[in-house]
């Protein structure tokens, strides 16, 4: 099953690309905000094949500047670090032993297409997986994990590397919760309509030029382990999200550095759900 936010509203996406209003062919029975499904996210996943039936738009029409953030106002973020062995590298940093976790605050989130604004210093690009809860749950087991998860959607873990840096502590959280800084989007898609949900590829470009390429079998800790170890910690609720780190490939690691500017498209994608284009300004 594929959704998406449409013009503030929620939609599934049919098998043959057709878009569905799901609150209006519902007469109502759920929200449009697509926020609120995960609420009652078992219930939708019933209900969606006989949704699937109804005739919708076609996808394709659909503008891309329409499609928002699947996951807009979840009560919990969750971003791992160093969750690749060669981005940890690339860092001049040890693989954890275990989950290195830090908050994008939620007023950083924003949808898949539009302009984001740079702050002054250096603004670095982390191509992410983004996990969506279904469920919520605490001791959750790992090979449990996935049931809990409503979806997956393409993520950009924007980063102001300087004050990041500054200071005797890392600033991740901060540093990495500009306006903006949290895109995700454009679809939701279930773990089931992947063939491993611990293999998807990911990548992103500046101006037409990749910059990383890689694949969430690489990660330290996969997806399953992440909400593991974090549901031992804190209760996972419907609708979090978890940007699950980043492939190497970012400015910092690279010689010379490089980071974004005005005038940048960054393009950024997850096989199987899609790509989000980004203008620097
Ligand atoms: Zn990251």
């Amino acid at each position: 099953m594929r959704l998406a936010n449409i013009s503030g509203r929620l939609h599934l996406v049919t098998p043959d690309d057709h878009v569905i209003d799901v609150a209006r062919e519902t007469g109502g029975h759920f929200s449009p905000r697509i926020q609120d499904c995960y609420e009652r996210w078992s219930e939708l996943r019933s209900v969606a094949y006989t949704l699937e039936q109804w005739r919708g738009t076609p996808l394709a029409d659909v503008p891309p500047a329409s499609f928002g953030n699947p996951a807009p106002q979840p009560r919990q973020v969750f971003a791992i670090g160093l969750n690749y062995a060669a981005h940890a590298a690339e860092a001049s940093l040890a693989v954890p032993d275990d989950l290195t976790v830090f908050t994008k605050f939620v007023t950083a989130l924003t949808g898949p297409h539009g302009t984001i604004s740079l702050p002054p210093g250096t603004v670095d690009w982390e191509v992410e997986l983004v996990v969506v809860m279904g469920r919520g749950g605490t001791g959750i087991p790992a090979e449990e994990a996935w049931k809990y998860v409503a979806g997956v959607s393409v993520g950009q873990d924007l980063s102001e590397r300087t004050l990041q840096s500054s200071g005797p502590a890392p600033q991740y959280s901060l540093a990495k919760s500009f306006p903006g800084f949290g895109p995700i989007g454009p679809l939701l898609v279930t773990p089931d309509e992947f063939e491993d949900p611990d293999r998807i590829e990911l990548g992103c470009s500046i101006n037409g030029e990749e910059i990383q390429k890689g694949s969430t079998s690489d990660m330290v800790f996969p997806v399953p382990e992440i909400i593991a170890r974090l549901s031992q910690v804190t209760p996972l609720l419907p609708g979090d999200v978890i940007f699950t780190g980043t492939p190497p490939g970012v400015g910092v690691g690279r010689t010379p550095q490089r980071f974004l500017k005005p005038g940048d498209e960054l393009l950024t994608w997850v096989k199987g759900v899609g790509e989000m284009r980004h203008l620097m300004q």
